[in-house]
C-alpha cells in the first residue's frame, strides 16, 4: 500500500469508526442497531471465514466490506453506552489517534536509545498521572528509588511486583542470612537477624491477598512458580474479608505471623482498591503498616478504582499509599484511554529491574552503559514495547485534568441515580455498598430459587441486545453466596438516558421471567 493509497483508505477507515461511534451513541431507546452482547453461537464467525489464506492479493474494498459482513456480528460492543458489564474498557478519539500515530511511527521503545522520545514521554506522563491521582513523591521518577511505566495490563503489574518482591527478599536473605526488615525506599529495608531455614527463598516465599482479589494475583503466583495451579495454597493465602468485603487486616497479620513462625517468608501482599466483584476497598494504611512490620512488599491493585483518584474527594481510597512498594491502575478501564494501558508505579525500582534485567551483547549501547537513561525493557516481561505513552499524552492534554475529573464524576452521579432506583423498588435489593460507578443488586429471594430468578433476569437483559450486564456471587449476611448482578458505568458515551433505559429494561425483564 503506497502512502497515497494509505491516505485514502485511512480516511475511509476513520470515517467508518466515527460513523460506528455515532450509531452506537444513538442506542438506548428502542431497538438497538447493534446488540450490545454479540448474539452469535460458538463457531458461527469462523464458519464464515475461508479455511486458507488467499494466495493472491485481494481488493481493499472487499477486505473492508468483510468487516461489516463477517466480523461485526461477532462483536460485543464495549464502546456502546449501554455496556455495563465487567469493568469498562473505554476509549476516546484522542486515545485512538495516539494509538494510530504510535502504529504509524512504528517504533519499538525497548531501550531509551531505540527512541528516546518514547521513553522520556512515558516517564513524564507517568509523573503527570502520579500527581493527578495524588501519589506521593516516592513514586515519581524524580525520586531516588521510584518511577512509573506503562504495562499492558494490571495482571502484568501484579506479576512484576511479585517478582520484584521475591528479588528483594532474595537479596536481603543472601546479604545477611536474615529475613527482611521494614522496607525503605531503594534499599528495600534493613535486615534483622532471625533464625533462618536452610531452604532457599524460592521455597519459602508466601503471597497474600484477599478472597475478593482478582484472579490475576493467583495467576501471577502460578506464573512465578509460587503456586502449581489455581488451587495450590501452600504459598498463597487468601485472607477473609469483613462485612464490606474488604480484606481483614487482623487476619492478614495472623497469617503472616503463623507463616514466619513456620520458617516461611511473608513476602508479598496485594491489597485491592476496588475489587472486581463489588468494588470493595482494602484498608491500605493498616495493611501497609503490617507489611512494614514483616518486611513484605505491598502492591496495591487499583485497576478500576484508581481512575477515580483524579478527583480529590476519592483519594481517601489510597490513604496509606506511601507505605506501598508499588501500585497500578488501568486508564484503559475508566479513563478514556483505549486498551491496552495499565500504569505501574514503584518506590523500589531497583528491585523491579533487579528481577527483570538481562543484557545480551546485542542490546549494549553507550547511553545504557552510562546509566544515564531508563530502559523500560527492564521494567516489563517482554523486550519490545509499543509507544503507548502517546495515547495517554493525547488524552491528558485533550481533556485536561478538569475534563478527566468531570468524566469520572458524571459516571459516579449516574451510578448514584441507578442505586436510588433499586432502593426505591421493593422487588430489588442492593447487595453490597455502591462503590464509585459500580452497583451490585439483585431481585430479592433466598436460596437456589433466588439465584435462578437472578440468572434468568440477567439472561433476559443480555438476550434483548439492549444492554449488557454481568454477574458475580457475593456472600449474604447469612454467609451464603448469592448471585448478584453488577452494573458498572464507564463507557465513554453513557449518559443519563442510557441509565434510565437500562432501568426500564431491567424492570420489563423482571416482569416476564
Ligand atoms: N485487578 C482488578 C481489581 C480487576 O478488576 C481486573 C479486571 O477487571 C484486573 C486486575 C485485571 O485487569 P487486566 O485485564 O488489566 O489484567
Amino acid at each position: 500500500m503506497t502512502p497515497d493509497e494509505f491516505r485514502v483508505h485511512g480516511h475511509a477507515m476513520i470515517d467508518w469508526i466515527a460513523g460506528y461511534w455515532e450509531r452506537l451513541g444513538k442506542g438506548g431507546d428502542g431497538e438497538p442497531e447493534f446488540p450490545v452482547l454479540s448474539q452469535v453461537r460458538p463457531g458461527e464467525i469462523a464458519a464464515g471465514l475461508p479455511l486458507e489464506a488467499p494466495e493472491e492479493p485481494e481488493a481493499w474494498a472487499k477486505i473492508v466490506g468483510d468487516v461489516d459482513a463477517l466480523i461485526m456480528p461477532g462483536i460485543t460492543h464495549w464502546q456502546s453506552p449501554s455496556f455495563f458489564a465487567y469493568f469498562p474498557a473505554n476509549g476516546s478519539g484522542p486515545a485512538l489517534l495516539g494509538d494510530l500515530l504510535s502504529g504509524g511511527l512504528g517504533v519499538n521503545g525497548m531501550l531509551w536509545a531505540t527512541s528516546p522520545a518514547a521513553t522520556e514521554l512515558e516517564t513524564r506522563v507517568l509523573d503527570w498521572m502520579a500527581a493527578l491521582i495524588g501519589l506521593p513523591a516516592g513514586f515519581h521518577s524524580t525520586s531516588r528509588g521510584g518511577g512509573g511505566v506503562i504495562q499492558g495490563t494490571a495482571s502484568e503489574s501484579t506479576l512484576i511486583a511479585m517478582l520484584a518482591a521475591r528479588e528483594r527478599a532474595r537479596r536481603l536473605e543472601g546479604r545477611v542470612g536474615a529475613q527482611p526488615g521494614p522496607a525503605s525506599d531503594e534499599s528495600g529495608g534493613a535486615a534483622r537477624p532471625v533464625q533462618v531455614s536452610n531452604q532457599n527463598v524460592e521455597d519459602r516465599f508466601v503471597v497474600y491477598t484477599s478472597t475478593q482479589a482478582h484472579s490475576s494475583i493467583i495467576k501471577g503466583a502460578m506464573v512465578a512458580g509460587i503456586a502449581i495451579g489455581p488451587n495450590d495454597r501452600r504459598r498463597v493465602r487468601l485472607i477473609q474479608t469483613d462485612e464490606r468485603l474488604a480484606m481483614d487486616p487482623r487476619l492478614l497479620e495472623e497469617a503472616m505471623e503463623t507463616d514466619r513462625a513456620a520458617g516461611l517468608i511473608p513476602g508479598y501482599v496485594c491489597a485491592t482498591v476496588g475489587t472486581t466483584s463489588s468494588g470493595a476497598i482494602d484498608p491500605v494504611k493498616v495493611i501497609g503498616a503490617i507489611c512494614k512490620r514483616h518486611g513484605a512488599w505491598l502492591h496495591v491493585d487499583a485497576a478500576y478504582a484508581g481512575a477515580a483518584c483524579v478527583c480529590p474527594e476519592h483519594r481517601w481510597m489510597l490513604d496509606g499509599i506511601e507505605l506501598a512498594d508499588s501500585m497500578c491502575f488501568n486508564p484503559h478501564k475508566w479513563l478514556l484511554t483505549n486498551f491496552d494501558c495499565d500504569l505501574f508505579w514503584t518506590q523500589d525500582k531497583a528491585s523491579v529491574t533487579g528481577a527483570l534485567s538481562i543484557t545480551p551483547e546485542y542490546l549494549r549501547n553507550a547511553a545504557s552503559e552510562a546509566g544515564a537513561v531508563i530502559d523500560y525493557r527492564d521494567w516489563q516481561i517482554p523486550l519490545g514495547r509499543r509507544f503507548r505513552a502517546l495515547k495517554l499524552w493525547f488524552v491528558i492534554r485533550h481533556y485536561g485534568a478538569s475534563g478527566l475529573r468531570a468524566f469520572v464524576s458524571e459516571h459516579i452521579r449516574l451510578a448514584e441515580l441507578f442505586e436510588q432506583k433499586i432502593r426505591d423498588d421493593e422487588r430489588f435489593e442492593i447487595s453490597a455498598p455502591r462503590s464509585l460507578s459500580l452497583v451490585c443488586f439483585r431481585l430479592k429471594g433466598d436460596g437456589e430459587h433466588g439465584d435462578q430468578k437472578n440468572n434468568a433476569l440477567l439472561a433476559a437483559i443480555n438476550a434483548s441486545g439492549r444492554a449488557y450486564l454481568t454477574h458475580t456471587v457475593l456472600l449474604g449476611a447469612d454467609g451464603h453466596g448469592r448471585v448478584v448482578l453488577r452494573l458498572a458505568i464507564g463507557a465513554t458515551m453513557t449518559q443519563e438516558r442510557h441509565v434510565e433505559a437500562v432501568w426500564e429494561l431491567i424492570q420489563a425483564c423482571a416482569e416476564v421471567i
